[in-house]
């Protein structure tokens, strides 16, 4: 966001940095919100910030590290100016808490994920009072975030959370215990937030939640996720919608309609499996074995031709055999997944699977990583290959990074695309050429303009 959307005058200037996932970048947009309302503008020299706000991540090993470092770097900033405020969320705060605070001694305030709603009253009082606080201890809610800081974010795509926290108690996961149990905003919520993102230009956005497919749950009213998804696109006029992040376990024939019946719905779903070892999936309390994820596979490329997927892999989880690893490449080699996140297992702490003694040692692990993420490549520039030659509708998000002078944007399959076409395209859907194909774009030309609407 840039300093004059949000005006230059002010009390002072904010500096954030995100780290981790989608959820994250959601809760930063919520801080700069509080912040303007107290008069801050956001800044991108750090340098010149009067407040540092880091937004953690923990759900891997080396984004806490990165945490840890950059926390200890701002020390010499702090030095400089005594008057500078250092405030940690996220994950990592909502974990380590006061503990934050006791390790770094220049950090003036820790507010974990609960909390996170209410940061510009908790900063308010840390002005007041000059007393340094941890904050986790909060019920997640989302009272108090303001939904109306889209209307001057200026995007063509917007995150949207629709639930926070999670039920399923993966083995290696910290998500549970640092977002805490699972709880679904009010569908009139929703749509309330879509109009205000709407009204701001928005085109698409992106729900977001830890299991989208269990959205609901506890609601006074009964809806499921796949019903969610038909009232957004009956009452509002948005071209396009995506989501994240899937169950396999809670993907039913409800949803997979949904990608056939709903016009502005991306064909594109990120089913998370993990493994292909029905052994290791057990250790791993997914909840499915490997033919079932494959089934609803098949079932979703039947109801749907054509839909793009993408997964995450841990490789390397205690106790997986030479074999089990093999289980899991003949399973990404059945798939043959558009895209592939895969890591290797990190032990995160108080996670059951930190207490599994059957480790599997580094060099092993990282074998196994570089073989299926060589494998994958492969796959994935197959996959972008044979796009060559096809025509898809791309929704133009502006200028390319990577490419001088051309625009970039994605098809409905979640693939970016840069082509040459006006500045003045942006927020539109254009038909596409695709003449080219890249491991992780692909290039093209516009032959038309369609509409605004991916209906
Ligand atoms: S579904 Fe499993 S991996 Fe995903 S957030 Fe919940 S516990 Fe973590």
């Amino acid at each position: 966001m840039s300093e004059q959307l949000l005006g230059s005058c002010g009390p002072g200037r904010l500096y954030v940095r995100t780290l981790g996932c989608q959820m994250n970048e959601y809760d930063s947009l919520q801080v700069l919100r509080q912040f303007a309302a107290l008069g801050y503008t956001p800044v991108e020299d750090i340098a010149r910030a009067d407040v540092i706000f880091l937004n953690t991540c923990s759900v891997r090993g080396k984004a806490e590290q990165k945490v840890h470092s950059f926390l200890g770097s701002l020390r010499r900033l702090k030095q400089a100016n005594p008057n500078l405020k250092i405030i940690a969320g996220g994950c990592v705060a909502q974990q380590s808490g006061k503990k934050l605070l006791d390790r770094f001694d220049h950090l003036d305030m820790v507010v974990g994920t609960s909390a996170v709603n209410r940061i510009g009253k908790l900063f308010q009082n840390l002005l007041d009072s000059g007393t340094r606080g941890a904050f986790v201890h909060e019920e997640a809610s989302f009272a108090g975030f303001d939904f109306e800081l889209k209307t001057a974010h200026g995007s063509i795509t917007a995150p949207l959370t629709i639930m926070r926290g999670c039920d399923n108690h993966c083995a290696y996961c910290i998500v549970p215990s640092v977002r805490g149990p699972e709880k679904s905003r009010r569908p009139g919520e929703i749509l309330e937030e879509i109009g205000l993102l709407e009204r701001s230009g928005v085109k698409e956005v992106l729900l977001l939640g830890q299991n989208v497919n269990s959205y609901g749950r506890g609601l006074e009213e009964t809806i499921s996720f796949a019903d969610l998804l038909r009232r957004i696109v009956s009452e509002t006029g948005l071209s396009r919608i995506r989501f994240t992040t899937s169950h396999p376990k809670d993907l039913t024939e409800a949803l997979m309609l949904c990608f056939a019946e709903l016009g502005p719905l991306c064909k594109f779903l990120h089913l998370p499996v993990q493994a292909g070892s029905d052994r290791v999936l057990a250790r791993m309390n997914r909840g499915y074995t490997a033919e079932a994820y494959l089934e609803k596979v098949a079932r979703l490329r039947r109801t749907c031709p054509e839909i793009a997927l993408s997964s995450d892999v841990i490789v390397g989880f205690p106790g997986e055999t030479e074999q089990d690893f093999r289980k899991t490449m003949e399973l990404i080699e059945e798939v043959r997944f558009d895209n592939l996140f895969s890591f290797c297992y990190s032990d995160r702490p108080n996670t059951r699977a930190s207490g599994f003694a059957d480790k599997v040692d580094p060099e092993t692990a990282s074998a196994r990583l570089f073989e299926l993420q060589g494998r994958q490549a492969e796959i994935t520039l197959g996959k972008n290959l044979a796009e060559v030659g096809s025509i898809r509708e791309v929704l133009v998000e502006g200028p390319s990074k990577a490419s001088n002078g051309q625009m970039s944007g994605r098809t409905s399959q979640n693939k970016i695309v840069n082509f040459e076409a006006p500045v003045s395209s942006t927020g539109k859907i254009l038909e596409v050429r695709i003449d080219f194909a890249y491991s992780h774009s692909l290039g093209g030309e516009a032959i038309s303009a369609g509409g605004e609407k991916g209906r």
